[in-house]
Order: C-alpha cells, then structure tokens, then sequence
C-alpha cells in the first residue's frame, strides 16, 4: 500500500547521485523530503533545482551526527538511507572514512528509526556477493569474500553488517526495514571521481583521450539506469509486504568492459583507443576485482510488477549528453 501522500521522507545521502534522483521523484508526486547530507561525495548541484521547493528541507551534516539523526528522523515519517562511503576508489584509497560511515553512520540511522518506529528502507549493495561470479546471483547467493586484508572487502563486509543489524532489529524488535541491494547504477549527476567505470569512460571519449580499461576487459556487470532503480525504490517503499525483506535491484543485461568501451567510443563517436591498465597500477597491489556480477530479480519483479524500462543505448546516450555538457563539448 502507497504511503498516504504528503508523508515526509528523510533521505541521507539525498543530494548524492541516487537519494537527489529519488528526491525528485518524491517531490513530484506530492511527498515532503528532508535531506541529510554531508556533501561529502553528494553534491549541492545535484538538488540546486528544487532548493527553494516549499516540501523540501535540506540538512548538512554527518550521520555520525546522533542528536541530528535524531532529530530528523523523529520528524519524519519513513526514512531512506542512503548515506554512504561509495566508489571502489574512494573505498580503497580511504578504507576508515568508509568502514566508519558504513558501520556506525548506519547504526545510528537504524538507531533512531527504531526510537520512533519509523519504516525504514537500507540500501545496500551487489559487492556483497563478493567473488561470487555465479549468475544471476539471488538474494540468497552466497557470499565469496578474499582476505580482510584486500581492502576492497572492507565495504562488503560493512554493508553485511548493516543488513545483518537491519534484520536483528526487524526480527527482535519488530522494527519495519526493508534492504534493498542495489546493483551498478548509472546516468546523470553520477560522478566520475570515485572510480565508476561509465562516467569515467564516457568523459574520456568525449574528451577524445584513450579509454582505460582495467586488467583485459573481460569482466562483466549490468547496468540499471538511475530512474529504473528510483522507480524500484518507491514501488518497495510502497509495498508492505517489503517489509522485512531483503531485495536485488538491477538490469540482467550484461556486458563486458571492453564490449562496453567499444559501446561508448562508437557512441560518441570519437577517436580514441583503448588503454589496457593492470589492476596494481589502477588500483593498489592486491586488488581483486570481480569477473562477473548479473543479478537475479525476479523477487522484486513477482512482488511489485517492477521492470526495468531504460535500455543500455538509453543510458549511454543519457550519460554522454551530461557529459558533453559538463564539459562544454556540443550536442551532436
Ligand atoms: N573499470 C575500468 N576502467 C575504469 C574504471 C573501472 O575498466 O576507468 C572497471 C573496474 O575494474 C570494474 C568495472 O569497470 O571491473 C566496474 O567498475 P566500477 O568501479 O564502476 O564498479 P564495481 O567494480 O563496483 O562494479
């Protein structure tokens, strides 16, 4: 059942890539949104559109903040969170600002969701599958995690402990949680600073500099366009048979790097190469990547009548348009 129009939904990481998108769609179909965000990977110009908007607060601050968190969530009637260290190189490069965020910033969101019992929706993620290159992976696909001393691990093995914590609480204390596992998400306002793969190719073939492909390009994902996971998130939100659950979200459609490289050079249109970069170079000694991540969806699908509409043309064409114009390149 919808949530009554005109509830208040606190969104952490609201001015980020997806909490601004589903900011928007909450907006616009009659909702209030109080974002709490600390600008630290989300940006202002993500949401400078709808600041000014009478049903929309924005806070800036941490969810380390436990007296804001409290406080916001105690005005709100169900929450979002969002809020996380995200990006495999942000993870790499600063593994305790993301093991902190992700564990404790969690906690004390899940904390105070349960002080007012208010429903809450935990975004979680694919790497928990770790190396699990079986496909499509399931909910209950199990988990294949490399060394606690590969760093990558660390944010994996964090969001498992905020899904497990999320569960603890719906089980003991009856409070009303839904996980949803997001999948790579791609289209605009994503940032190519922290290491995802479609605005940073994108960006190079726009500005016409060879396309770097990490290790030999045969690893695999999927790519969801941001509306298709906002529209999942509210259909979940929307649901009360959710609750308690734990969902993947995400497009079947899978592809290689190197497919994908040639996908955005032919797209775009431009004159570069491809640049192969081992990982130790990309990354740091020890990486580990993962070869394959396809997931499987058809809880999600059999639950609310979800399906993702955007094709992969969509999201390419979506993401050079925002980059074309970032970067003062016109529209062909
Ligand atoms: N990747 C790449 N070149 C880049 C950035 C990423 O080849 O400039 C690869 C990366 O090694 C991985 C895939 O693209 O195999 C997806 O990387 P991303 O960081 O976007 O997401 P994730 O690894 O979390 O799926």
């Amino acid at each position: 059942m919808r949530n009554p129009v005109g509830s208040t939904f606190l969104i952490t990481g609201g001015s980020g890539f997806i909490g601004s998108h589903l900011t928007d769609a909450l907006l616009a179909r009659g909702d209030s949104v109080v974002i709490l965000d600390n600008l630290s990977t989300g940006r202002v110009a993500n949401i400078e559109h709808a600041i000014g908007h009478p049903r929309l607060r924005f806070f800036h601050g941490s969810v380390l903040d436990e007296l804001m968190v409290d406080e916001l969530v105690h005005q709100c009637d169900v929450v979002v969170h969002l809020a996380a260290a995200v990006g495999v190189k942000l993870i790499v490069e600063q593994p305790l600002r993301s093991i902190t965020t992700n564990i404790r910033g969690s906690e004390i969101v899940i904390e105070a969701a349960h002080r007012y019992r208010r429903k809450i929706l935990l975004t979680s993620t694919s790497e928990i599958y770790g190396k699990n290159s079986d496909g499509p992976l399931t909910e209950l696909s199990d988990r294949i995690l490399g060394s606690p001393a590969v760093v990558r691990w660390a944010y994996s093995t964090a969001k498992a402990v905020d899904e497990i914590l999320a569960n603890a609480y719906h089980k003991e204390r009856g409070l009303p949680t839904i996980i949803v596992r997001l999948f790579n998400t791609v289209g605009p306002r994503q940032s190519p600073a922290y290491g995802m793969v479609i605005p940073r190719l994108v960006r190079q073939a726009v500005a016409g500099v060879p396309l770097t492909v990490y290790g030999d390009g045969t690893q695999t994902r999927c790519f969801a366009h941001v509306a298709d996971v906002v529209d999942a998130l509210l259909r979940l939100l929307d649901h009360d048979q959710a609750v308690g659950q734990t969902f993947n979200v995400g497009c079947d459609e899978e592809v290689s790097i190197l497919e994908l490289a040639k996908h955005i050079i032919d797209q775009v249109g431009t004159a570069s190469g491809i640049d192969y970069i081992p990982y130790a170079e990309a990354y740091e000694e020890g990486f580990e990547d993962m070869a394959r991540r396809v997931p499987e969806t058809s809880k999600i699908r059999a639950l609310t009548g979800w399906a993702p509409r955007r094709t992969f043309t969509d999201i390419l064409a979506d993401t050079i348009a925002e980059a074309r114009e970032d970067m003062g390149v016109p529209r062909r």
